[in-house]
């Protein structure tokens, strides 16, 4: 597989006070190859969001690259395009929203509302929009002749529907979808992702899937990125991630998973001390306060994202020896 997008030390700062910034989006860096899905996970306030934004430029970086190779073409820096370049690229990288409650205008129609990104990035006539809006809306399972509807009268379900194909209406080749069903019901949660997978294999697009919710992300997920405070910490193919971990971190976010099988029981890893405020960084590992391996090397020297097997990262000085101990030791059979 081909790489479609390669993030590079992707950087948001947030200023908190006058003299006080801290970086949302810390460094960031990976690349996302063409036809998979890639998840970013993590608590609430980890970053996921603001990197999703930032690659999108539904928000402005503080520094980094997103480099974008569209296909058969040449590579190019989407944060540095202006006018028309831009134009050109915001149609294949797209954005799904988690709420469809609030990120639809109850003001606009249907059509106003799928047609928009259209409109900001070709001069199509009405009569053309109409068209390409009568398609992607049967695409996405809703009655074309829907289109001069509003939001308010469509289930949550069906909302969601309107922001996919808002989202697909321009072609585009990549996806970030942030929490894209987070707000729905159990039962229209499945419908939703099914149809984000049977459109991926149909338009052969490409996934950036943020999410907090671990089942749906190994069941949808070719690799996995785990945030914390800002920054991967781990990444690794979904099967590698969920059947040994190479961060702590990351174990413990998997030791709250509920598991379907009786005779797996993983024992619950409770993180030591606090939740940190993004704001106060330690000066060695991140997660050294709330680690419970950490070592006084930890408290001093920060772990790069490194590669410790192939296609295998994590940002742990110990990650190979965790490899040892991992999940594996701390289930129990019932
Ligand atoms: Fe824990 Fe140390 Fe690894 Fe950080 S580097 S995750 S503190 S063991
Ligand atoms: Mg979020």
């Amino acid at each position: 597989r081909s790489p479609m997008l390669r993030v590079e030390q992707l950087t948001r700062e947030f200023r908190v006070a006058k003299n006080l910034s801290f970086p949302a989006v810390d460094e960031v860096s990976f690349t996302l190859h063409q036809g998979e899905t890639l998840s970013v996970v993590g608590e609430s306030g980890c970053g996921k969001s603001t990197l999703g934004r930032c690659i999108v430029r539904g928000i402005e970086s503080s520094s980094g690259e997103v480099n974008y190779t569209p296909p058969g073409g040449e590579e190019v820096d989407f944060l540095k395009l202006k006018g028309r370049d831009f134009k050109q690229v915001r149609k294949d990288i797209q954005m799904i929203f988690q709420d469809p409650f609030s990120s639809l205008n109850p003001r606009h129609t249907v059509f106003e509302i799928i047609a928009e990104p259209l409109r900001a990035t070709t001069n199509m006539s009405k009569a053309e929009l109409r068209g390409k809006v009568r398609e992607i809306m049967a695409k996405v399972g809703l009655d074309p002749s829907h289109l001069r509807r509003y939001p308010h009268s469509f289930s949550g379900g069906q909302r969601q529907r309107i922001g996919i194909a808002r989202a697909l209406v321009t072609n585009p080749q990549v996806i970030v979808a942030d929490e894209a069903v987070s707000a729905l019901d159990v039962s229209i949660q499945a419908q939703i992702i099914n149809l984000l997978r049977d459109l991926q294999e149909e338009l052969g697009l490409t996934y950036l899937f943020i999410a907090h919710d671990l089942s749906i992300v190994e069941y949808i997920s070719d690799r996995v990125a785990v945030m914390y405070l800002g920054q991967i910490v781990e990444l690794a193919e979904t099967s590698a991630i969920f059947s040994s971990p190479r961060h702590p971190y990351t174990e413990i976010l998997l030791s709250a998973v509920p598991q379907p099988d009786p005779d797996v029981r993983r024992k619950r890893i409770v993180p030591k001390g606090e939740v940190p405020s993004p704001a106060s960084r330690p000066p060695g590992c991140l997660f050294a306060p709330r680690c419970h391996y950490a070592t006084e090397r930890c408290h001093e020297e920060r772990p790069s994202l490194r590669e410790v097997e192939e296609g295998r990262f994590s940002a742990c000085h110990y990650a190979e020896e965790l490899s040892l101990r991992g999940l594996a030791q701390l289930s129990v059979t019932a």
